[in-house]
């Protein structure tokens, strides 16, 4: 395996992803939205296929020109949060994209002879309402979030196009986290307004669930599990996650301690408009399988993790020499 086409190049894991497959000297071809900004943030060696996830004819053109020897499918929208804003674009964009997609990597299979393959960016959101904690690949998906139930319908189509004879997989990733997210997850949104309080810019830092329990890794390592996916023998689903779950409040502490504070409550307050309709209240991975057949674990503990990322919007921040007025994010 040498080429691999890539949806979702400009996101946190698609831009790690193929950093990574360049690396190891592979040949990476992304699907990219038409226009100069987003062919421009490439990352180096990445040839650009213009398409759109919801164009599905371009989506087939693409994957023609490109001919690669795994699809991995990183695109769609990330945020829980905004999927209650518009649940019927999270569904095109999280699963009819994913059934074209699939449709045209089997066609290509037929036209092509070519065993090509397939990993699918799952995730935790399809078990939503577990009633099982820590929660592992044979679990009864009941997600509680558009967000998750976009998942979960492409998590199935995977497995129905697996059950028809395509090397077909999907990694259950758990969050995942790093100076490349974006600030509508609350990690991010935490750590760069710690580090605007620490320069003294800002004063108070606003959230919604401080009780909602999370398995925060770090996001390379998930990457990496999706390329030892690729790799593997046959088609399987993988849980990847730590096992170790903590609330935002304990996000917050981490963070706040990174710059020396302890007192972080005096800066907290709680706003209506983050607490979501509903929430998955405790997400917890058992990643054992792939631990035991991949040869994967998480390499960087939780504390380093937030650390990392409050350094690293000091940093930013310190750059910003005029920064403008600091906008809440809406979730
Ligand atoms: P998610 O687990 O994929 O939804 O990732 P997020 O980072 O968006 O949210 C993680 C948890 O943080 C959820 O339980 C949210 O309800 C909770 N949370 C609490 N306050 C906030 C906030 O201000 N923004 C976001 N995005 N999440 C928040």
């Amino acid at each position: 395996m040498r080429t691999a086409f890539i949806t979702g190049v400009g996101g946190q894991d698609g831009s790690y992803l193929a950093e990574q497959l360049l690396d190891l000297g592979w040949s990476v071809h992304a699907l990219t939205r038409n226009d100069q900004a987003a062919a421009a943030q490439l990352p180096m060696g990445v040839s650009s296929h213009p398409g759109d996830l919801t164009d599905h004819e371009s989506l087939q053109g693409a994957l023609e020109l490109a001919l690669p020897d795994v699809v991995f499918n990183l695109a769609g929208s990330s945020s829980v949060a905004r999927s209650w804003e518009d649940p019927a674009e999270t569904v095109s964009v999280n699963s009819t994209a994913v059934a074209a997609l699939l449709e045209a990597t089997w066609r290509l299979r037929e036209t092509t002879g070519n065993d090509i393959r397939f990993v699918q960016a799952s995730s935790a959101e399809i078990f939503g309402n577990a009633t099982e904690i820590p929660q592992h690949e044979n679990c009864i998906i009941c997600p509680v979030s558009p967000y998750g139930a976009s998942k979960a319908l492409a998590h199935n189509l995977v497995q129905i196009y697996r059950n028809r004879g395509m090397f077909a997989a999907s990694a259950i990733l758990y969050n995942h986290e790093s100076p490349r997210r974006p600030v509508t997850f609350v990690t991010r949104k935490i750590t760069s307004q710690v580090a605007r309080i620490a320069l003294g810019r800002a004063d108070s830092l606003l959230l919604g669930n401080l009780e909602a329990r999370r398995d925060w890794g770090w996001a390379p390592d998930y990457v990496d599990a999706m390329y030892r996916i690729a790799t593997y023998s046959d088609a399987q689903d993988f849980v990847i996650a730590t096992g170790q779950s903590h609330t935002v409040a304990d996000f917050v502490s981490s963070a706040f301690g990174a710059v020396g504070i302890s007192d972080w409550q005096q800066y907290v307050e709680i706003d209506q408009r983050f607490v979501r309709p509903a929430d998955a209240n405790e997400m917890r991975g058992d990643s054992s399988k792939a631990q035991r057949l991949l040869g994967w674990k998480p390499t960087v503990a939780f504390d380093e993790m937030v650390a990392r990322m409050v350094r690293n919007d000091i940093i930013l921040e310190k750059r910003s020499l005029s920064t403008p007025a600091y906008q809440e994010p809406e979730v």
